[in-house]
């Protein structure tokens, strides 16, 4: 029954194949310096199952081989380059112009994700050792592949694999990238005012639970959509969009969002139910229990009742439940 009546949003997040671009060390593949990988498992065991993977490793597509000489960044003044740790040769000019090549056919493929290897000269995303000419630590940077990915494409949902380990960063960046999948489907075709703002209405609650000021922005741009460039409209929604799904959604906004939707079964639910479940939200505010919880009543009552607006509420669910990643939030 809940998927006759929330069947719009499950088959749309189901059944469209979702590519996500991989450092290819991290699905098992023996590329890294010295013939090694760094298989993650949670990626290929769990999120297999959702997402079609894209494999790119920049220093064996750009022709270095494996094995092959580890390589540094080295800091000099403002630029930075990437240079062999042994040898000192500088391949940085090599791996620019690859990455801004790859990074254009990556683009065509519609990735609604990357997920990067940490730490490496080219797919690092944040905090890559750098070092002076002479070897000492110098400022950090990001990997030379990852900044030109970043660049190109700075809404597409990006992180390391280190953030599979933290449950909240885990469920954002999964969110985000069903999320980007949405909004990227939604401005693909020949959208209308009226897809705009059913889509709007639909991502409401999840908006809000982010960024509730965000909320109001969106539904601004919504209200002038009919009035405005289309490409404008398409880009300023899913700017908007998708920053204000990269900010954390904090245990106070889920609540506000929760008793949002708790007020809407004023007039369907008997006091008992609905004090039920305003306790399980106060449990869910008092961390007794994760959100998984009042999220999976709510839907209950939502399912039993037809309650039309919330069953379509992609707050609902963002990403398939199999996934498991509210039960840790
Ligand atoms: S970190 Fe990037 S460049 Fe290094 S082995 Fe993995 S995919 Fe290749």
């Amino acid at each position: 029954m809940r998927s006759e009546k929330r069947g719009f949003v499950d088959r749309e997040i189901r059944d469209a194949e979702i590519r996500v671009g991989v450092s290819s060390c991290l699905l098992g593949e023996p590329v890294r310096y010295d013939g090694g990988h760094k298989h993650d498992r949670y990626l290929t065991d769990v999120l297999g199952s959702h997402f079609s993977f894209v494999a790119v490793c920049p220093e064996v597509e750009v022709g270095m081989g494996t094995p092959r000489e580890p390589l540094r960044l080295v800091r000099d003044g403002d630029a930075i380059r990437m240079v062999g740790v042994d040898s000192g040769d500088d391949h940085t000019e090599r791996m620019r112009k690859y990455a801004a090549r790859r990074v254009v056919e990556l683009e065509t493929l519609g990735l609604s994700g990357y997920l990067l290897k940490k730490g490496s000269p080219s797919c690092g995303m944040e905090r890559v050792r750098a070092y002076t000419a002479r070897g000492s630590a110098a400022a950090s940077d990001r990997g030379l592949f990852a900044a030109e990915l970043m660049r190109r494409l700075p809404l597409l949902p990006v992180e390391e694999e280190g953030c599979l380990d933290d449950a909240t960063v885990r469920e954002n960046f999964i969110e985000r990238v069903f999320a980007y999948k949405r909004v990227a489907d939604l401005f693909s075709g020949r959208w209308t005012t009226g897809e705009l703002v059913a889509f709007h209405t639909r991502e409401k609650m999840l908006v809000c639970a982010h960024a509730p000021t965000a909320e109001k922005e969106l539904g601004r741009i919504v209200a002038g959509a009919g009035r405005a460039a289309r490409g404008a409209v398409a880009q300023s929604y899913t700017s908007v969009f998708m920053a204000a799904l990269g900010k954390p959604a904090t245990t106070r906004r889920n609540v506000n969002v929760l008793q949002h939707m708790l007020g809407h079964f004023r007039d369907v639910l008997e006091p008992a139910p609905r004090r039920a479940l305003a306790s399980i939200i106060e449990d869910y505010r008092n961390a007794l229990v994760p959100l998984v919880v009042p999220i999976t009543l709510l839907r209950h009552y939502v399912d039993l009742h037809s309650v039309g607006y919330l069953a379509h509420q992609t707050y609902l669910e963002p990403h398939p439940k199999e996934l498991m990643l509210r039960n840790h939030v």
